[in-house]
C-alpha cells in the first residue's frame, strides 16, 4: 500500500481526534498531529463529524524548516462505512464514533456491574445500521457461573452473534478473541467498570503505553484521555478503544423500522397479519409467535419492546418536523 498516490497528497490514517485538529499515523506508523482545513470544517469552524477515528485522509505535509507549520489534513476519503450514537447532552445530534470499522466488540461483564442487555442491544442495532458485524465479549467469568454466561451467550448466538466469556484479571478465554482481532479493525465499546481496559491490556499488554503515544501527540500538553484513539499493536491488528460508557443513545433509528435491526427477528416480520404491526399488542402478530415457540428469544424481545417505548417518547425531540407541531 502506497503512502503517496501518483500524483496526489500524501495519505494517513486518524487515530485520534480532538476540540482543534487530530492525530494521524502514515503508512510507515509515525505518529504526527495536523490541524483540519477550514473548509472541512462545519459551521463555528467546529470539526464536527467531519474527520473521525479510522478516517483515511490526505494531508499536507507540515514542515520543520524554520518556518514551523504543523500538516493540515485537506481531503476524507469516502467512508466504507460510519458507527454512530445520539451525541451525549441534550441536543439531538449525531456522533459518529469511529469510521471504516470491520467489526464491533461489545464489551459487558457477567457481574460487577451485572450483565445488561440495554448496552449490548443498542450498539447491535447500531451495529447493523451501519452494516457492521459485532461480537459480545462477557468479562468477570471468574465472578459468576459459567452456566450464566453460556445462557447469555446462546441467546446472542441465536441472533447471529458471536460470543466470548473471558476473565481478562485471570487472563482466561481471550485466545479466541485474539485470534477473531487479526486482519480486522475492531471498534470496542462498554459501560464504564465492565473490565474493558483490563480486557484491551490482557490482549495486548502494550496497549496502554502505545495509547499514551497517540495520546501525547494531541500536543498543548493536553492530557486527556477521553476521546476514541486508535491503535496498531501488532500487524493486521487494529483496535479503536472508546471512553466508557454511561449511556448509548440511538441515533437514525425510528421506532417503526426498530425492528428491522433486530436481524434475527428479519424472517418474522413479513408474517404479522398486519402490514403495519407494531409487534406490541396486534393480533396475529409473527413475531411474538416466533417468541412463543423460541424461535426468538424473550431476552432480545424485551429489549426491542423496551428500545422502541424509549424510541416513540423520543421522537418529538428526534423529529424536528414533530417536535415543531408539538405532538
Ligand atoms: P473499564 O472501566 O471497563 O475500562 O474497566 P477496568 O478495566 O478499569 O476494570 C474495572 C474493574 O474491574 C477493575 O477493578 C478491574 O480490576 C476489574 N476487572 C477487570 N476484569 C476483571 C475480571 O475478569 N475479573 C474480575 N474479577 N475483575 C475484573
Ligand atoms: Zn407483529
Amino acid at each position: 500500500m502506497s503512502d503517496a498516490p501518483a500524483g496526489g497528497l500524501p495519505r494517513a490514517v486518524v487515530a485520534r481526534v480532538d476540540f482543534g485538529g487530530c492525530v494521524l499515523r502514515a503508512a510507515d506508523g509515525s505518529l504526527f498531529a495536523a490541524s483540519v482545513a477550514g473548509r472541512l470544517r462545519g459551521p463555528r469552524k467546529s470539526l464536527g463529524n467531519a474527520v473521525v477515528v479510522g478516517d483515511r485522509v490526505g494531508y499536507e505535509p507540515g514542515r520543520s524548516d524554520g518556518r514551523e507549520a504543523p500538516a493540515v489534513v485537506a481531503e476524507v476519503d469516502p467512508r466504507r462505512n460510519a458507527f454512530s450514537r445520539r451525541a451525549p447532552g441534550r441536543d439531538v445530534r449525531e456522533q459518529v464514533v469511529a469510521a471504516n470499522v470491520d467489526q464491533v466488540i461489545v464489551v459487558t461483564a457477567l457481574a460487577e456491574p451485572e450483565f445488561s442487555a440495554g448496552l449490548v442491544d443498542r450498539v447491535l442495532v447500531q451495529s447493523a445500521r451501519a452494516g457492521i458485524p459485532a461480537r459480545l465479549v462477557v468479562n468477570k467469568l471468574d465472578l459468576g457461573d459459567e452456566r450464566g454466561a453460556g445462557a447469555i451467550l446462546a441467546d446472542y448466538r441465536s441472533a447471529g452473534i458471536e460470543g466470548h466469556a473471558l476473565s481478562a484479571k485471570r487472563g482466561v478465554g481471550l485466545e479466541p478473541l485474539h485470534a477473531a482481532l487479526r486482519g480486522r479493525r475492531s471498534l470496542f465499546v462498554g459501560h464504564s467498570g465492565v473490565g474493558k481496559s483490563s480486557l484491551l491490556n490482557a490482549l495486548e499488554p502494550d496497549f496502554a503505553l502505545l495509547a499514551g503515544e497517540v495520546n501525547a501527540r494531541t500536543g498543548k500538553g493536553r492530557h486527556t484521555t477521553t476521546a476514541a484513539v486508535l491503535l496498531h499493536p501488532e500487524p493486521g491488528v487494529e483496535m479503536i478503544d472508546t471512553p466508557g460508557m454511561r449511556a448509548f443513545g440511538l441515533w437514525g433509528i425510528e421506532p417503526d423500522t426498530l425492528a428491522q435491526w433486530f436481524v434475527e427477528f428479519a424472517p418474522h416480520l413479513s408474517g404479522c397479519r398486519f402490514a403495519d404491526c407494531s409487534h406490541v399488542s396486534e393480533p396475529g402478530c409473527a413475531l411474538r409467535a416466533a417468541v412463543q415457540s423460541g424461535a426468538v428469544t424473550r431476552r432480545r424481545f424485551d429489549s426491542f419492546l423496551k428500545l422502541r417505548e424509549e424510541l416513540r417518547d423520543e421522537a418529538p425531540a428526534f423529529n424536528p418536523r414533530k417536535a415543531r407541531s408539538g405532538r
